[in-house]
């Protein structure tokens, strides 16, 4: 069976037991089975997960610095590009947030606080400036202390992009650590289903069925999100930048962003992408064949989007007030993680941990939303994608180098 499904199942699953305890959940044997089998199960797969988040931000962060290092050699369409994708980023975290404080879908259950867990008041705005430079980088990886790691891993990767060949073997250690990494990962999320059903069996036998409200509410404003973001922003560039109505671009954008949807993966449907940049929008495969792979790195508006909402959401639930500097906070971090996120189902929610650690929220509140996380990365990755294709579309055509068809092409 597809793990996709298996997930879904163990979601299942993981509710009706959680209904069917809920009402006798102040009994011994119910409280023991919590206890000793459904939270530990949970906590291994959550422990399991942020096991991973460390050395992974380092090393996709660092291989991505280091690509856009060449930035110099392509320097305006690299700038141009680079502008693009980190201005709509920007926008669609923002956006989320907006919709989360709007809808409130998190105050119509109560999760009781994970007993660690004490609201933070946020250091000045200075302070935060000021300590996301680590004075000792091995100190700041070993407490996880994510905005310290992430402006290390960008330095490094362009020092070694600065550095070039000698710097090379470096550049391969980062490289195989992050393949290590992610099929770390792959292997981490063959237990997902049982991690997935223990989580939520476990939220829904304390807080009952109230949880299920607030987690279809957090799905509609995700992808309402989604859908603002596409009509407006993407709606707005096509027009704009690309001479193109948001239909026709659409249309001829169409088959990335449904591979997109089925894979859940921005770079398994990059071919795809590519081929829609080149044959249906007429993009000159010089300009496609270095933003689209970029883009499919770096850009995800979607993942950043999901972000925003899932913050706000979980602070919600969890009665944390977030101030606004904290969301200005989460704006930055949500942006850092959204390029440091890799283009393969999950990600984006293993990378929610840095941006909830940002504003010392409890990562292990991502168990929450984990069992629904599929149904999100679909549209999320769709977005993402056509991201990448509109912001490749504007720049192109200031650069002279699209010639689109009349006719969109038959055969992918
Ligand atoms: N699945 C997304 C992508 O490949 C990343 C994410 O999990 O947000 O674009």
């Amino acid at each position: 069976m597809k793990l996709a499904n298996r997930i879904l199942y163990g979601l299942i699953v993981g509710i009706i037991i959680g209904l069917l305890l809920h009402t006798v959940r102040e009994t011994a044997f119910v409280k023991n089975l919590v206890t000793y089998f459904i939270s530990p199960v949970g906590e291994a797969f959550i422990r399991a997960i942020r096991m991973l988040v460390v050395p992974l931000v380092l090393a996709s962060l660092v291989l991505g610095t280091a690509s856009l290092g060449d930035l110099r050699k392509v320097g305006r369409i690299g700038g141009k590009i680079m502008s693009f994708y980190l201005v709509t980023t920007a926008i669609a975290i923002i956006l989320g947030i907006t919709l989360t404080v709007i809808f409130q879908p998190g105050l119509h259950a109560d999760v009781p606080r994970e007993g660690e867990f004490v609201g933070r008041a946020a250091p000045p705005i200075m302070t935060t400036i000021l300590e996301m430079i680590p004075i000792n980088p091995f100190d700041a990886l070993a407490r996880g202390a994510m905005l310290q790691i992430i402006v290390f891993a960008v330095l490094v990767g362009v020092g070694i992009a600065a550095v070039g060949d000698p710097a090379k073997p470096l550049l391969n250690v980062f490289e195989g650590l992050n393949g290590v990494m992610l099929r770390l990962t792959t292997l981490v999320m063959q237990v997902a289903p049982y991690g997935v059903a223990a989580l939520i069996a476990r939220t829904v036998i304390q807080v009952g069925p109230a949880i299920l409200v607030s987690l279809a509410m957090f799905i509609f404003v995700v992808y309402l999100g989604l859908i603002i973001h596409l009509v407006v922003v993407y709606g707005g560039i096509a027009k704009f930048f690309g001479g193109l109505s948001l239909i026709e671009m659409l249309k001829r954008c169409s088959p990335a962003m449904l591979v997109a949807f089925s894979t859940a993966s921005s770079a398994a449907t990059l071919p795809v992408t590519l081929h829609c940049g080149e044959k249906n929008l007429g993009i000159k495969k010089e300009i496609g064949a270095f933003t689209l792979p970029l883009g499919a790195t770096v850009n995800m508006d979607g993942t950043a989007l999901y972000q925003g909402v899932s913050v706000v959401f979980l602070a919600q639930l969890l009665g944390v007030d977030l101030t606004f500097n904290q969301m200005l906070t989460v704006v930055v971090s949500a942006t850092l993680a959204s390029i440091g996120t890799a283009g393969v189902p999950g990600a984006g929610m293993i990378m929610l941990a840095m941006v909830l650690e940002s504003v010392g929220m409890p990562v292990t509140a991502i168990g929450i939303i984990m069992g629904i996380d599929r149904i999100v990365d679909m549209g999320r990755t769709a977005m993402n994608v056509t991201g990448d294709l509109a912001c490749t579309l504007a720049v192109a055509r200031s650069e002279k180098a699209v010639d689109m068809p009349a006719k969109i092409p038959t055969a992918l």
